[in-house]
């Protein structure tokens, strides 16, 4: 099979007819051999009777209803386990993506041998202030963190190699962060295509303003979990020392001031007691994120979601 589209959707009933039928246009179009994997993120609308009619228009389309909503990244995450295509697409159910992309964007894996490649949303048609501006500052931190050179790594539309779907794990808020991921798992041909980006034609944004404190956690995490994971101590154990010293000089000093009974530096300045309090508090709760946040990464639950119902896949 030459393609597989995955989709993952949640309260998206209005647009899925719409959607698949374009897909199915431009696939035949183009001779390609293709699935839809429809992915119902637990939506509480008519979506999934709205899939199973549209699997019995057409064969090509399957569909995976989870139990309740689990987020994006679990979506995504079950119809990369299910794709069969050699070239992965994912894509926006809300046809804010265009289908029309999918020839070029398959020959970028086919041809030029990318092994990732994603959407560039370069004008956008969504919200400025909750959307368009934190965007550019999760894309510029991304950017610095990882090493990766994309404007726009949340982009839903992005086409994979095979190989790249199947070799990792999506999971949490991570969706945002698949060409991290990639990266990670050693692809190492990261590119990117501009794309039409469309205004939303029915329903609401799934993702508020929150994304953007989210989106925050998620750099610190991807940040200190992928460079200290497999050695915490070398993060904590410097600043430990680090503050130890610090704090043993103080004390070394405050004893001696006591002594000489002058009117030292640190004695008149309870400021400065403050802001050593405050780093230290924040230090630990930092810690604390850290190690919680190792915990969950590696907790064998971290993606056992539900699934209610499959609609065109082969029973195992
Ligand atoms: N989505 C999902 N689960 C969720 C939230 C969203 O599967 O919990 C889907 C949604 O149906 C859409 C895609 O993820 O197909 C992107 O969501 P949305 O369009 O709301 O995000 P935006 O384009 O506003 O960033
Ligand atoms: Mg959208």
């Amino acid at each position: 099979m030459d393609l597989s589209i995955v989709v993952p959707l949640f309260n998206e009933e209005e647009s899925l007819p719409e959607l698949c039928d374009w897909i199915h246009r431009v696939c035949t179009k183009h001779f390609f051999s293709y699935e839809v994997i429809l992915v119902d993120d637990g939506s509480n609308d008519n979506s999934w009777q709205v899939v199973q009619q549209l699997r019995q228009e057409n064969q090509r389309i399957k569909g995976i209803k989870f139990q309740r909503n689990y987020g994006k990244s679990a979506a995504l995450n079950e119809g990369f386990k299910a794709a069969q295509g050699d070239v992965v697409i994912t894509m926006d159910a809300d046809l804010q993506d265009s289908p029309d992309e999918i020839p070029e964007l398959r020959s970028m894996i086919i041809e030029q041998g990318y092994d990732l490649v994603s959407g560039w949303k370069k004008v956008r048609f969504d919200n400025t202030l909750t959307k368009n501006i934190p965007s550019k500052f999760f894309n510029a931190v991304t950017r610095k963190v990882s090493g990766i050179h994309l404007h726009d790594f949340n982009c839903g539309l992005k086409v994979y190699r095979k190989k790249v779907v199947k070799s990792i794990e999506v999971y949490g808020e991570m969706h945002r962060y698949i060409p991290v991921l990639a990266k990670w798992a050693g692809f190492k041909k990261i590119g990117e295509k501009i794309v039409e980006h469309r205004a939303r034609k029915y329903g609401v944004t799934k993702f508020g303003w929150e994304r953007f404190v989210n989106g925050f956690l998620d750099i610190l995490s991807i940040t200190f979990v992928g460079k200290f994971s497999k050695r915490p101590m070398h993060f904590f154990g410097l600043w430990g020392t680090l503050f130890f010293i610090i704090g043993f000089i103080i004390a070394l000093f405050l004893i001696v001031s006591k002594f000489i009974d002058a009117d030292t530096f640190i004695t008149n300045r309870p400021s400065f007691y403050l802001s050593l309090t405050a780093i230290i508090i924040g230090m630990q709760l930092f810690l604390a994120g850290f190690i919680s946040e190792l915990i969950a990464r590696n907790a064998p639950g971290r993606n056992n979601y539900l699934i209610e119902e499959k609609t065109g896949f082969q029973e195992k």
